[in-house]
C-alpha cells in the first residue's frame, strides 16, 4: 500500500525537496494534497506531475482551470481540512512561520504522523503542541537536519538519559567578519550560504545565528531537554549534523553529505532506512573537521534565543516574529545586518510577557511583535 502524503508548503525549499524524494519512489507514495501560498508557476508544475486529489491555494490570482483535475480549496480553513482528512497518512508541514499551526494541531488531534520542518511552530507553541502530540500519540518527525540527526542518534537508546544535546552550526558566510564588517554586509552577500541550499529567510537566519537559536528552542521542545543541556558548536563543514552526549560520556554523531533530502527521506521512511545515493562521505578527502565556540558578541541572536527560551511563555513567539520583521526589512535593504539583533532585543524588552499563554494569546503576541519590530 502506498503512503498517502499531504505537503503543506510544497513550493518552498523543503516542500520541493520533499517532492523530489517522493518522485524517486513513485510506487511507494501517493501525493494526496499539496498546498501553497503563491509561486503559482511552480505549483502548477507540481500539480501536473503529482495529480493530487486536493490542492489548497492561498492566492486569489490563480486560474482554477489549471487545477481542474484536483479539488480546489482556498478558504482559511483549507489547511485544517487537509490535515484532518482520513485519506492522509502523513502530513509534511513545511510552511514558513506559524501559518501552519492550526493545521498541525488539527492533524495531532487525529493522531496523524507529522513530518515537521516549520520550526516557528515549535518555537512559538511548543508548550501546547508537544503535550497535545503525546496525548494523541501523534508522532512528530523532525525534518530539520540537526533535529533529524539527534532523532537518529536517539534510536535504540530508550531509557538512557541525555546528558547534553550538541547542535552544530555552519557559522554562516560571515563567521570571520568583524563587528564593523558585519555592519556593512548586504542582503545579496548574506544569501550566499556556504554549505546548505535554502530559502532566503532561513539563509539570513543562518548568517545571524538566529536559525541556530530557533533550533535550540525547537530541540528543547522536540526532545524535552532543558536549555542548560543544549549546546551549540560551530562546525563549518556541516558534515556532523548534530550530536547527543549520554551519561557515560559517549557522544553519538550523525554525519552525512550536507543534503536536506537525507533528513527528509529519513522522516518519510521512518523507521526504515531506504537505499538512495546522495553521494558518499570521503573522509580522507575531507581530511579535517573543525569546531569552534559560537561568538555571541558578534552574533547576539543566539544569546537572545536562549534568553527567550528560558523566559518561556510568549517570549519565544515574540523573538521569532520580531526576527521575521527584521529579516524582511534587511532583505529589502531597509536596515543593516547588525540592526536585526538590535530590533529583536528591543522588541523583547517592550513585550509584556504572558507566562502560560493560550494559542490565541501566542498568535496575538506574534502579531504585536511583528508590528512593533517593523515600527523601529
Ligand atoms: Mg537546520
Amino acid at each position: 500500500m502506498k503512503k498517502r502524503i499531504a505537503v503543506l508548503g510544497s513550493t518552498g525549499s523543503i516542500g520541493r525537496q520533499t517532492l523530489d524524494v517522493v518522485s524517486a519512489f513513485p510506487d511507494l507514495f501517493d501525493v494526496f494534497a499539496l498546498a501553497t501560498k503563491g509561486y503559482l508557476d511552480i505549483f502548477e508544475k507540481q500539480s501536473k506531475k503529482f495529480s493530487p486529489s486536493v490542492v489548497s491555494i492561498a492566492d486569489k490570482e490563480f486560474d482554477p482551470k489549471k487545477f481542474s483535475r484536483s479539488k480546489i480549496l482556498s478558504g482559511p480553513d483549507s489547511l485544517i481540512k487537509i490535515a484532518q482528512n482520513p485519506a492522509v497518512d502523513m502530513l509534511v508541514m513545511s510552511i514558513v512561520g506559524t501559518a501552519g499551526l492550526p493545521a498541525t494541531i488539527a492533524a495531532i488531534k487525529k493522531g496523524k504522523t507529522i513530518a515537521i520542518a516549520s520550526k516557528e511552530i515549535l518555537v512559538a507553541a511548543g508548550d501546547i503542541v508537544m503535550p497535545l502530540a503525546r496525548k494523541h500519540d501523534a508522532p512528530l518527525l523532525p525534518l530539520d537536519s540537526e533535529h533529524s540527526a539527534i532523532f537518529q542518534c536517539l534510536q535504540g537508546s530508550a531509557g538512557n538519559k541525555i546528558k547534553r544535546l550538541i547542535l552544530t552550526a555552519s557559522g554562516g558566510p560571515f563567521r570571520r567578519f568583524s563587528k564593523k564588517q558585519l555592519g556593512k554586509v548586504t542582503a545579496k552577500q548574506a544569501l550566499a550560504h556556504p554549505t546548505w541550499n535554502m530559502g532566503p529567510k532561513i539563509t539570513i537566519d543562518c548568517a545571524t545565528l538566529m536559525n541556530k537559536g530557533l533550533e535550540v528552542i525547537e530541540a528543547h521542545h522536540l526532545f524535552n531537554v532543558p536549555y542548560e543541556k543544549i549546546d551549540v558548536v560551530v562546525h563549518p563543514q556541516s558534515i556532523i549534523h548534530s550530536m547527543v552526549e549520554f551519561e557515560d560520556g559517549s557522544v553519538l554523531a550523525q554525519m552525512g553529505v550536507p543534503d536536506m533530502r537525507t533528513a527528509i527521506q529519513y522522516a518519510l521512511f521512518y523507521p526504515k532506512r531506504q537505499a538512495r545515493d546522495f553521494g558518499i562521505l570521503d573522509f580522507a578527502k575531507i581530511g579535517t573537521l573543525n569546531f569552534e565556540k559560537p561568538d555571541t558578541d558578534r552574533f547576539p541572536c543566539l544569546k537572545l534565543a536562549y534568553e527567550a527560551g528560558n523566559t518561556g511563555g510568549t517570549m519565544p513567539a515574540v523573538l521569532s516574529a520580531a526576527n521575521d520583521s527584521a529579516v524582511e526589512m534587511f532583505l529589502k535593504d531597509k536596515i543593516k545586518f547588525t540592526d536585526i539583533p538590535r530590533i529583536v532585543r528591543s522588541t523583547m524588552k517592550e513585550h509584556k510577557l504572558i507566562k502560560k499563554p493560550s494559542l490565541d494569546q501566542i498568535l496575538e503576541s506574534e502579531k504585536w511583535a511583528r508590528a512593533e519590530a517593523l515600527a523601529e
